[in-house]
């Protein structure tokens, strides 16, 4: 994690009266993504969207997901767990299963985990409100130069609050 502190455009401003961490002072977590929002950064952002990796369009004109390839396919990690034993395959969360899989459970307990492997692709999110004006302005030119992959239903359902479609000017 980077020691460097901002605050996210999604948080409350500076000088707002929330304690930690709700107060919006973010960091980039060692994943790339804002400690605050769990946004990707402008910069995995852009890298992902020029390499022709698909956004996903949802129903808030400040929200993507962005499939990417992920750099961990095939490790076996945890990502399910449950306070009771659902199947065959789930293990018990003992203290050396834990350090075996770098997971850490949460309060409570005691959890039954799947060690699985991760997928080939991964789905991350993305909210405009990371971007500034310049990015705005970047992520503008992508789409107008058609570099930017939609998945279905391959348009926004509604556009990113930073732009207006127009109709083209009537040149009657
Ligand atoms: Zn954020």
């Amino acid at each position: 994690m980077s020691a460097e502190t901002f605050h996210c455009p999604r948080g409350p401003g500076p000088g707002s009266p929330h304690k930690p961490p709700f107060d919006g002072v973010a960091t980039w977590r060692d994943d790339g993504t804002c400690s605050y929002c769990g946004s990707m950064s402008p910069e995995r952002f852009f890298e992902c969207v020029e390499a022709g990796n698909e956004l996903v369009p949802t129903d808030k004109n400040y929200k993507v997901y962005v499939r990417h390839p992920n750099p961990i396919a095939g490790k076996i990690t945890i990502r399910q767990s449950a306070n009771y034993q659902p199947g065959p395959d789930w293990i018990e969360a003992t203290p050396e299963v834990c350090k075996q899989y770098d997971w850490t459970p949460g309060e409570g307990g005691p959890y039954w985990v799947l060690p699985s492997p991760e997928g080939p692709i991964e789905t991350g999110k993305f909210y405009f409100q990371h971007l500034d004006e310049a990015g705005q302005v970047r992520f503008i030119e992508l789409l107008n130069a058609k570099r930017v992959k939609l998945a279905y239903p391959g348009h926004f359902y509604v556009a990113p609050f930073f732009i207006k479609f127009s109709a083209p000017a009537d040149a009657g």
